[in-house]
């Protein structure tokens, strides 16, 4: 039931999916929602439903984060707006072609969607956060950085973005009160594949987990306090082997001299 205590989600994406499944949730911890999406008729009728299951306050924002001006008001909403706590940064398309054969306007609307739009947002909430000295910014990745080579360039490489980004972000404000958290799902039962002009059913049924399963445990992450949540992965110890194999080559990325190997041709 709602306690009123947790303050205001903003959730980006809100009238589908992992969005709406996040909504649903966070109404049942008690924060009162503000879901943005360009779907408005279908943001109301979730809030309609959420109003009547909770006690909660659920504001409906039309916004398409493809659009500056629209990207630029829920910036100023987010610097300004106090009763602001959570900011999930989950809107995003995928994309189905090879950077050869694509269309690039539509990699430039994936960019700014995917990127563009979820840095500012997440600049904003860092600022208004740091300055209130509380706040949790939620970035939804995807596993596919982890398996560059098999997936599209551009969805994977702005998955990759935001991975970087939220482990850089954290560095910077981890520490002044603001929790901050990548997801990275696997494949998970959403529009966003047949949007894209994907199959999700030539996937293995073992691949595919289903949406409140997939938020349920990022949730439980975000409890746990992790910077990084894969909801599959069965052994959080095989991520931190990750992690520290990337830190142990920290001492030799940047050293005065080039590598002996480099030294051979050419001389
Ligand atoms: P989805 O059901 O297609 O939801 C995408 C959401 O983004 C919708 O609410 C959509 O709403 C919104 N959106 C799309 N374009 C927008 C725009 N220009 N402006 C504002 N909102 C826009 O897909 P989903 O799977 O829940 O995706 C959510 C996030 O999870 C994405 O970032 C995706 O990359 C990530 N993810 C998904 C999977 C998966 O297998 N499903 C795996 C890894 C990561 P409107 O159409 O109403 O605007």
């Amino acid at each position: 039931m709602s306690n009123h205590t947790q303050g205001t989600a903003l959730i980006t994406g809100a009238s589908s999916g992992i969005g709406a499944t996040y909504a649903d949730r966070l109404a049942k911890r008690g924060y009162d929602l503000l879901l943005v999406a360009r779907d408005q008729g279908r943001l109301e009728t979730l809030a309609a439903q959420l109003r009547s299951s909770t006690s909660v306050k659920v504001e409906v924002l039309k916004a398409d984060l493809t659009n500056a001006a629209d990207v630029s008001g829920l910036e100023q909403r987010l610097r300004t707006d106090a009763s602001i706590t959570l900011l999930l940064n989950n809107a995003g398309v995928a994309a189905n072609s090879t950077l050869a054969q694509a269309d690039l306007g539509e990699v430039d609307l994936l960019i700014q969607l995917n990127i563009v739009a979820l840095t500012h947002l997440a600049s904003a909430a860092a600022a208004g956060f740091v300055a209130r000295g509380r706040g949790a910014i939620v970035n939804i990745a995807s596993v596919v950085p982890m398996i560059p080579e098999r997936f599209n360039a551009v969805y994977t490489a702005s998955k990759a973005y935001v991975l970087s980004l939220t482990q850089s972000l954290n560095a910077e404000i981890g520490e002044q009160g603001v929790q901050v958290q990548a997801v990275m799902p696997g494949a998970t039962r959403t529009e966003i594949w047949e949007r894209a002009g994907m199959d999700l059913t030539a996937f293995p049924a073992e691949m595919v987990m289903e949406v409140g399963e997939m938020v349920d445990a990022a949730l439980a992450g975000f409890d746990q306090k992790e910077l990084v949540t894969i909801p599959s992965l069965p052994d959080a110890a095989d991520w931190d082997a990750l992690v520290n194999a990337r830190l142990a080559l920290g001492p030799n990325l940047s050293l005065q001299q080039a590598a002996a190997r480099y030294k051979t041709s050419g001389a």
